[in-house]
C-alpha cells in the first residue's frame, strides 16, 4: 500500500545552532533575524523547547523574549548553513522515498510503498535514527494515507516523535481539533467557518458539503473530505523539467578518457556551481561525446538519491565517459544533470 511519511525537523534553526555550539544545549535559545549587536531590534525566527517553556515563540520581538527570560541565549541567523543542512536532510530522505515533496526548508512529504503501517513506522524510525546519527538533529514523523493528514499527525507527535494514524482512525483523530489545525486554513477561512457555526473538525465533518462549497468554493469540498478522513492530496515532486548542462570543444581531439580528465573536472565544477546557485539537487547524470565525424553519443544514469555533490557527479560522469571511447576520436564533450528538485522551499517560522 501507498502511505505518506511527513517529516518536520524540530526547532530547525535552533537545533542547527545547538549542533555547532554544544554550549547552547539544554539552555533556552533563540535564533533571531538580526546580528548579535542588533539583536534587540529583530524578531524570533526559532526558539528551542527550553525557550518555549518561558512562553517564547517565533515572530515575537526579541526584546520581549529577553524580558521573559534573562538567561536567554541568542544566535544570529545563518541562512547558508541552514540551507546546506536542509540539502543534506533532503538528500538523505530522497533515498528512502518513491517520491519526495519538499514543503519548506525543514519539512518534506515522502511517498513510500509498504506492506502496512507497521512497516511504515519501522521505516520512519530508521529515518529518524539516520538523521540523528548523520546530522545530530531531531525530527518528528507523521504517517497517514495523504499529505495533509500526515502533516497533522506529525504536528500532534512533536517533539522528537513518530506516530501513524490508520485510515479508519483518522476521523476520530481529527474530530476535537480546531479547524485552524488543518494546513491551509488561516484566520479568514476560520472566520467564514465560524459564521457557519463550525469550530472544530468534527463539526466540519457534519456540515452539508454544499454549504461549505458555497462559502469556500472547491476548498470547501476538500475540507469536507479531510474532516471525514479522506485525504486526496498526493506527494508531488518539486521536480523541474529543465536540466543543467555544460559542454566544450577540446583543444586536441581525444582518444582516451585520460586525455579529457581536466576538462571533465572543469565542466563538473561549472555544473555544480550552477546547481548550487539555483539551490537545486539532481538525480540523473548524462554525458555526451561528439566525434570527429560530428556524430554524437549520449549516456545517462539515474542515482539512488538526490544530491548536489561534485564527487558523485564526477564518479558517475567518468564511468559513463569510459563507455564513449572507442575507435573514433572525440572532439567535444558535455555533462548534464537532470531530474532536478528545488530545495529552496518557503521559509517557515518553525
Ligand atoms: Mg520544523
Amino acid at each position: 500500500m501507498r502511505l505518506v511519511l511527513y517529516i518536520d525537523m524540530d526547532c530547525f534553526f535552533a537545533a542547527c545552532e545547538e549542533v555547532r555550539h554544544p554550549e547552547f544545549k539544554g539552555k533556552p535559545l533563540i535564533v533571531g533575524t538580526n546580528s548579535e549587536k542588533d539583536r534587540l531590534r529583530g524578531v524570533v525566527q526559532a526558539a528551542n523547547y527550553e525557550a518555549r517553556k518561558f512562553g517564547i515563540h517565533s515572530a515575537m520581538p526579541t526584546r520581549d523574549a529577553f524580558k521573559l527570560c534573562k538567561e536567554l541565549q541568542y544566535s544570529p541567523p545563518d541562512d547558508l548553513y541552514y540551507e546546506e543542512t536542509s540539502k543534506r536532510i533532503m538528500e538523505l530522505l530522497s533515498g528512502y522515498a518513491k517520491r519526495i515533496e519538499v514543503d519548506s526548508i525543514d519539512e518534506a512529504a515522502l511517498e513510500v510503498e509498504v506492506e502496512g503501517y507497521a512497516e511504515a513506522l519501522e521505516e520512519g524510525r530508521r529515518i529518524k535514527e539516520q538523521i540523528k546519527k548523520d546530522l545530530g538533529l531531531p525530527c518528528t514523523i507523521g504517517i497517514s494515507t495523504g499529505k495533509v493528514i500526515a502533516k497533522m499527525v506529525c504536528d500532534s507527535a512533536k517533539p522528537d516523535g513518530i506516530k501513524a494514524v490508520e485510515a479508519n482512525d483518522v476521523k476520530d483523530f481529527l474530530k476535537d481539533k480546531d479547524v485552524e489545525r488543518i494546513p491551509g486554513v488561516g484566520k479568514k477561512t476560520a472566520e467564514k467557518l465560524a459564521a457557519l457555526k463550525v469550530k472544530d473538525i468534527g463539526g466540519l465533518a457534519k456540515t452539508d458539503p454544499m454549504v461549505l462549497i458555497d462559502a469556500l468554493g472547491s476548498f470547501g469540498r476538500e475540507l469536507f473530505l479531510i474532516a471525514n478522513g479522506t485525504d486526496e492530496s498526493i506527494v508531488e515532486e518539486n521536480v523541474s523539467v529543465i536540466s543543467i548542462s555544460r559542454e566544450r570543444t577540446l583543444e586536441r581531439n581525444a582518444q582516451s578518457i585520460g586525455e579529457i580528465e581536466g576538462m571533465v573536472n572543469k565542466l563538473a565544477d561549472e555544473v555544480i556551481a550552477e546547481v548550487k546557485k539555483q539551490k537545486l539537487m539532481f538525480k540523473s547524470v548524462g554525458v555526451k561525446a561528439r566525434y570527429v565525424d560530428f556524430t554524437d553519443r549520449i549516456k545517462s544514469r539515474s542515482l539512488n538519491s538526490y544530491t548536489d555533490s561534485r564527487d558523485s557527479l564526477l564518479a558517475v560522469a567518468n564511468q559513463l565517459f569510459k563507455g564513449l571511447f572507442g575507435d573514433k576520436p572525440v572532439r567535444k564533450i558535455g555533462i548534464r544533470v537532470s531530474s532536478l528538485i528545488s530545495v529552496k522551499g518557503q521559509r517557515s517560522l518553525l
